[in-house]
């Protein structure tokens, strides 16, 4: 048996670094036992998907150091690898799936279903379908299908007993059916979900193992009963444990750096990051820390994965990159210097900011030395102001960030257009607004244009020294958060698009 492996993003954000950590699991496995692995686009949710998502993921995972065998990109026997171009396929299998019984049409209108919750819940009873649909005559409900009549495709699932599932790092899972809700597998416009469109991938795919983060254990079930119903077996699973930061919270945008981007434009060196996420559930077997991938694939074993919940530790990374760094020829490093960000690209995009405000080319050095690198590191006083006391600029900081969450179009004239607004709702001069933001992203109050200079450094960046100075003047605890979010929420802003809070 070849081994094949997958890694399944859905293309509905920032490139996640939790996806090229479950992804090098992916590729150390297959490369480990000689097998391949598979990279397939998993973007049924229309609404959240977008092409220029999968672009950068794509694009992030190669600059991590992550290649694979078969994919969107680079085609395969398995093709199509984007799960939008197999919608036939999932219709074909649904349609199998409601002949063998296994799956049955529900006509109930999400209404209906929505005003089930208040006595559920009052009868302490998992909020969900109820099955209503259950009993219809299967021919009744294909002729009701074929007239038009809009419906979905449910999961039959077995109303008494208990399904146990394997993980070949945590054993036999039980879980009481009762507890499984009747998935739709078939949404009313035709698309599959998740659960149906996975099984079947990854059974036409070949797919042998599934590695994958661990909030998707409580899937298993309906993946196993999926291929159950079709007569398959069931790749064997292992869910790595998810990745956290020191207070051992899930890795959240909000509050942690997390975009792959940001540690491409933060000056880490690709086989750096992926030996740190390595660390993160694996050990070599001579507690060496220091490795390469090759190394890694070489002494991979799965049953080594540790089910831990792993704590993100960035001073942990800057020394795993300071190792990797010492090891690279100078003309390697050199070549690394130039290809993340000293070079002729960026000098010219930083030209029409320094040019104009220096008057010896030695000047452009100290203009420019917090877009070249990292700002110094800030303390609390740099926020002494005579108009602005720690709470406004707290604020300021909060709320800007909190607008710049959804931003799409990463330009200094759609930055200023979205500040200068926020400036006006907080009913604050601009330029008394500014000067948090200036010292967040400069480390200084005068420095060159601000919404240049965050262009300049890009979305990731920006909203770390963002987060970063929020730390600096002492924090945002999870009260106040709410408190602030509360206040972003009810400032007018017109036409606002800002994320909610999550
Ligand atoms: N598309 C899912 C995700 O975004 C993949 C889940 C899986 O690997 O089964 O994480």
């Amino acid at each position: 048996m070849t081994v094949r492996t997958r890694v399944a993003p859905s293309p509905s954000g920032d490139p996640h670094v939790g996806t090229a950590y479950v992804a090098l699991f992916n590729l150390a496995f297959a490369k480990s036992q000689g097998g391949r692995f598979v990279l397939r686009i998993e973007d049924t949710d229309r609404a959240r998907s977008s092409e220029a998502s999968e672009e950068r993921i794509l694009a992030a995972l190669r600059w991590a150091g992550i290649e694979w065998d078969e994919g969107p990109d680079v085609g395969g026997p398995h093709a199509p690898y984007r799960q939008s171009e197999r919608l036939p396929i999932y219709r074909r299998h649904a349609q199998e799936l409601l002949e063998a019984g296994g799956a049955f049409r529900c006509f109930c209108s999400e209404e209906r279903i929505d005003a089930l919750r208040p006595s559920q819940l009052e009868r302490g009873q998992m909020p969900g379908y109820d099955g209503h649909c259950l009993g219809l005559d299967p021919d009744d409900a294909a002729e009701r299908a074929a007239s038009g009549e809009p419906h979905v495709v449910r999961l039959r699932v077995p109303v008494e007993g208990a399904c146990s599932v394997q993980d070949r790092l945590r054993g036999v899972i039980e879980t009481p059916w009762r507890q499984v809700n009747m998935q739709v597998l078939l949404k009313r416009d035709g698309f599959p979900t998740y659960h149906l469109a996975a099984a079947v991938d990854d059974h036409l795919m070949g797919i042998t193992h599934v590695l994958r983060g661990d909030e998707w254990l409580s899937s298993m079930p309906k993946a196993q009963l999926i291929h159950e119903c079709f007569g398959w077996e069931l790749p064997e699973h292992a869910h790595l444990p998810l990745l956290r930061d020191a207070q051992r919270r899930k890795l959240s945008k909000r509050r942690n750096p997390t975009g792959l981007d940001y540690f491409r434009a933060a000056g880490y060196l690709p086989e750096a990051l992926l030996n740190y996420l390595a660390l993160m559930g694996w050990s070599m077997p001579d507690e060496r820390e220091l490795f390469s991938l090759e190394e890694l694939i070489a002494a991979f074993d799965l049953d080594r994965v540790s089910t831990g919940g792993p704590v993100f530790d960035m001073e942990k990374l800057n020394w795993l990159n300071g190792q990797h760094m010492r090891r690279l020829s100078p003309a390697a490093f050199v070549e690394r210097v130039e290809r993340w960000g000293i070079n002729r690209e960026r000098l010219g995009r930083l030209a029409p900011l320094v040019q104009p405000r220096a008057e010896r080319l030695s000047d452009v050095v100290p203009l420019a030395d917090y877009l070249l690198g990292e700002r110094a590191a800030l303390k609390a006083d740099a926020f002494a102001h005579k108009a602005l006391s720690t709470e406004d600029c707290r604020r300021i900081l909060h709320h800007a960030l909190r607008a710049l969450q959804s931003e799409a179009q990463w330009e200094s004239a759609a930055l200023m257009a979205s500040m200068k607004p926020l400036a006006a709702a907080m009913e604050l001069k601009l330029r008394d607004f500014l000067f948090p933001l200036f010292v967040a992203i400069a480390g200084r109050a005068a420095a060159l244009p601000l919404f240049d200079s965050m262009a300049f450094l890009g979305a990731d960046l920006t909203r770390a020294r963002l987060r970063s100075a929020l730390d600096a003047l002492g924090g945002v605890s999870n009260k106040a958060a709410k408190r602030l979010d509360a206040e972003f929420d009810a400032l007018p802003l017109a036409g606002r698009s800002a994320a909610p809070a999550s």
